[in-house]
C-alpha cells in the first residue's frame, strides 16, 4: 500500500463548500493542505437547478479545487478507514488504497440525502445533489417527451408528460421552476404533443411550501407556481412508488414516469464522531 503525508501536515476531508474553504483560507495564511475529495472540483450546488434545465453549462457550476486552493494537494479518491492513534486516513484512488498521514484533520464530507422507507422509492425515484444527478434528470425528463411523442394511447402520453416532485424546500421548488420552463422550452418542437396537457405535482409534508423563507414570500412563491399551472398538495406525503404510478397519502395514485426526491438531506454518517470507520473507535 501506497503511503504519504498529508501537505503542511493538515488533512481535509471533503472539498464541498467546507472543505475547500477551508483550504482556501488556510492557503491564504501561508498554510498548505491536501485534500481528499470524490471528484477534483466543488460543486456549487445552489446552481444544479440551472445545470438540469440546461440554462447553466455543468462546467458553469463546479470550482476547480486546484484553482480555488493552489497551496492544496488534490487527492480524488474515497477516503475510507481512519486511524486515530496512528493518524492515518486511508484513500481509495482508481489507482491504489493510499495511506495518507495526518498531524491535523478536518472532516467535511457534508449531508447525504434524507430517505424514508417509502416502498419503491429507493429504486424508482431520482435524486437530486450530485451534478450527475442533475444531468440525469436532464436526460430522464428530455426522454419522457420522446416517449410521450411515440406513445399510442392518451393515457400513455399523459403519464409521460406528468411530473412529481417530493419535497418543496429550495431544492425541489428550484429545480421543478427550472425543469417546467424546460419542458415548456422544448415542447415547441414537438407538434405531436402540442395539444397535450401536461401535468407538474408538488408535494410536502409540511402546510405549506419553503417552511425555511418568510410566509410572505412563501406564499408568493407558491402563488407563481399555482399561476404556471402547478398543483401544490401540502401536507401530503408520497406513500409508494412504482415505475409508473405514484401513490399519495391524499388516496391519489398519479400515473407517472417521473418522481425527483428533494425531501431534505441528514449529516453524513461518517461525519458523526469520526470521519470514516475509525480503527481507533473499533478498538
Ligand atoms: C439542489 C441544492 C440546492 C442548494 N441551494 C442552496 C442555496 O441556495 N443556498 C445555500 O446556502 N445552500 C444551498 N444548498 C445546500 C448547500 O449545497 C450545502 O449546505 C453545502 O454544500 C454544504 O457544504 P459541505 O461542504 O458541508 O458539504 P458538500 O458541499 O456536500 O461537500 C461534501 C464533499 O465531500 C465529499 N465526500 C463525501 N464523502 C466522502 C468520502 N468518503 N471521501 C471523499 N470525499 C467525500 C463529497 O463528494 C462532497 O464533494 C443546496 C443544496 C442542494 C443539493
Amino acid at each position: 500500500m501506497a503511503e504519504r503525508q498529508a501537505r503542511g501536515g493538515i488533512l481535509i476531508l471533503g472539498g464541498g463548500f467546507a472543505g475547500a474553504w477551508v483550504a482556501r483560507l488556510l492557503g491564504k495564511r501561508g498554510r498548505e493542505s491536501t485534500i481528499v475529495n470524490h471528484e477534483n472540483f466543488m460543486l456549487f450546488a445552489s446552481l444544479l437547478p440551472e445545470a438540469a434545465s440546461g440554462s447553466l453549462e455543468p462546467r458553469h457550476v463546479v470550482v476547480p479545487l486546484r484553482m480555488m486552493c493552489p497551496r492544496s494537494d488534490v487527492l480524488v479518491g474515497h477516503a475510507g478507514t481512519l486511524d486515530t492513534s496512528g493518524q492515518t486516513v486511508q484513500v481509495e484512488t482508481e489507482e491504489e488504497l493510499i495511506t495518507v498521514g495526518y498531524e491535523q484533520l478536518v472532516v467535511a464530507f457534508g449531508a447525504v440525502a434524507r430517505t424514508l422507507p417509502i416502498p419503491g422509492l429507493k429504486e424508482h425515484a431520482l435524486g437530486f445533489k450530485s451534478l450527475e444527478d442533475a444531468i440525469r434528470l436532464r436526460n430522464h425528463v428530455l426522454r419522457r417527451l420522446e416517449a410521450a411523442a411515440a406513445a399510442s394511447t392518451p393515457g400513455h402520453r399523459r403519464r409521460e408528460l406528468t411530473f412529481v416532485f417530493v419535497g418543496a424546500g429550495y431544492a425541489g421548488v428550484e429545480a421543478l421552476a427550472e425543469l417546467h420552463e424546460l419542458v415548456h422550452d422544448a415542447l415547441r418542437f414537438y407538434p405531436e404533443l402540442a395539444q397535450e396537457r401536461q401535468r407538474w405535482l408538488l408535494v410536502d409534508a409540511a402546510p405549506k411550501i419553503l417552511p425555511e423563507i418568510p410566509t410572505g414570500l412563501g406564499d408568493y412563491a407558491a402563488a407563481q407556481l399555482a399561476k404556471r399551472g402547478i398543483d401544490i398538495r401540502v401536507a401530503t406525503t408520497l406513500v409508494s412508488l412504482e415505475p409508473h404510478a405514484a401513490t399519495l397519502s391524499d388516496g391519489e395514485t398519479v400515473p407517472t414516469s417521473t418522481l425527483v426526491w428533494t425531501a431534505g438531506v441528514r449529516a453524513h454518517p461518517r461525519s458523526r464522531g469520526s470521519a470514516c470507520r475509525s480503527t481507533t473507535a473499533a478498538a
